[in-house]
């Protein structure tokens, strides 16, 4: 009979290979892509993870799946073992499957560049730090490829997504790697305002030339937020000869926009042409468990201890921005540190209200339609001028429950109801407290409907 090996990762990669086929895409990279094999011992194979929170998530997924396929692939019984670890990037845990992973969430300090930070690049911004899901994944992949072969796959390339959705991230992680990998390309990252501003001043000076050469020498052109681009028609031109002259030359050209090419009105159409030759890329908001899983990073990524229960919290309620997931944390965190408390579930929901949909921003036109909606009235019945008792209470509930969660002042609120003077708001309120006092059945009516207003104002 064989020596059992001593070396237990080829049945690890294995083990990893048979879930990742069992699972989403997305399940996998959120959980196994901040795992590391760490070694074994007699009976336990040993892992490294990034936070307990990982930890325990992968725990209760996993374990026992992972324990039993080990267990058969080697012949004897192996348990699993975490260890939390931030790793100095994937370099120091040798692995021999990490090119199916990517590197765990790392702490900021410990990537060392072998090159000083390109000087208009954000070091941050690199694909390691980069959570993917399947709402960016096909951006992702893309933008490595890129990375990887510039000018030759996808060129040229146009991103394009919602408000804090990582456009600028990608497309900063592209020039990073490229620049650490490639030191004879010349890299040039710039948003179309600053893009319009060196040209505008290029021509006050007279040094126009100097402002062609930059662009034109570039191997990868990596252009931020061209919606901007509308309505600058000077600047359209500059950049129309400049796409030409590079796309001649095979160099890359990246670009991002906040909206689809067709909907990027007011450009001509030869530079819409020039953008659509390429691949376009769309980036959707990401899902709950991508966020869970970008959340879970940046609180690893701050060492600090944020309960998963707010975590989850957060990201049920904040859906389609990771830029304001990340505002979010670092409210919390200040919060935290100031008044020197821990973050429980009740802080975090008191401290992040303005973040989630709150009874202070919510629509009146919504109060009005849950509450006709109820009564089966129709909402121009509600605003409307009939004083029939059928819709008079529901009208006064309405205007009730306008007063009690939004900050409109009676005036305001008699303006939304059709132009009624403030002092039928304040009575209507009145007569509903009054009858609050005696019919018991208000109290818990008026809580539904306030919920179903908050519901809807998501
Ligand atoms: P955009 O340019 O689309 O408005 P950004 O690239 O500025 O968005 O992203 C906003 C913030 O969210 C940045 O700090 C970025 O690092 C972060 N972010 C966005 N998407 C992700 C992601 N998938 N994983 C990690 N961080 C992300
Ligand atoms: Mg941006």
């Amino acid at each position: 009979m064989n020596a059992p090996p001593r070396d237990y990762e080829p049945f690890w990669t294995e083990a990893v290979a048979q879930i990742r086929s069992e699972i989403t895409e997305q399940e996998y990279h959120t959980w196994f892509s901040s795992m590391r094999y760490a070694g074994a011992d007699n009976s336990q194979v040993r892992l490294y993870v990034p936070s307990s929170f990982y930890r325990d998530q992968i725990a209760h997924r996993y374990r026992s799946k992972l324990e039993e396929s080990l267990s058969e692939l080697s012949g004897q019984p192996l348990r699993l073992a975490f260890e939390i670890r931030r790793t100095n990037g994937a370099a120091t845990v040798p692995t021999a499957h990490t090119k199916h992973l990517q590197p765990p969430p790392a702490a900021t300090s410990v990537t060392r560049p072998d090159r000083p930070p390109h000087p208009q690049l954000n070091i941050e911004y690199r694909f390691s730090r980069f959570v993917e899901g399947d709402s960016n994944s096909f951006a992702v992949n893309a933008a490595a490829a890129i990375a990887k072969n510039p000018g030759r796959t996808y060129n040229p390339c146009l991103i394009y997504g919602g408000v804090g959705l990582g456009k600028t991230h990608l497309l900063q992680a592209i020039g990073n790697k490229v620049y650490q990998e490639y030191r004879d390309l010349r890299v040039v990252y710039v948003t179309v305002e600053s893009f319009t501003n060196e040209f505008i001043q290029s021509i006050r000076d007279k040094t126009g030339h100097r402002f062609k050469k930059r662009y034109r020498l570039a191997d990868v052109l990596l252009i931020d937020d061209v919606q901007y681009l509308q309505g600058k028609t000077e600047t359209q031109q500059e950049l129309f000869h400049t796409f030409n002259s590079l796309y001649d030359a095979d160099k890359q050209m990246v670009f991002s926009s906040d909206r689809p090419v067709t909907e990027l009105k007011s450009l001509p159409d030869r530079l819409i042409n020039r953008f659509e030759r390429g691949l376009n890329i769309d980036l959707q908001p990401p899902d709950y468990e991508t966020r869970i899983a970008i959340l879970t990073q940046k609180v690893d990524e701050n060492g600090v201890s944020v309960p998963s229960d707010v975590i989850e919290m957060i990201c049920r309620n904040i859906e389609s921005n990771v830029r304001d997931l990340e505002k979010a944390l670092t409210k919390l965190i200040a919060y935290s540190n100031l008044v020197n408390r821990t973050i429980t579930l009740d802080v975090a929901s008191r401290e992040l209200r303005e973040f989630f949909a709150t009874p202070f921003n919510i629509a009146v036109d919504t109060i009005q339609r849950v509450t006709a909606e109820h009564y089966g009235l129709t909402l121009s019945d509600l605003k409307g001028k009939k004083r029939t008792k059928a819709i008079a209470f529901p009208r006064q509930l309405a205007m009730y429950i306008t007063r009690d969660i939004t900050e409109l002042s009676t005036t305001e609120i008699g303006q939304e109801f059709g132009g009624r003077d403030h002092t039928t708001v304040m009575h209507a309120c009145q007569r509903v407290a009054e009858r609050k006092r005696t019919d018991s059945s208000l109290d818990p009516l008026i809580a539904h409907l306030i919920h179903a207003t908050t519901q809807r104002s998501r």
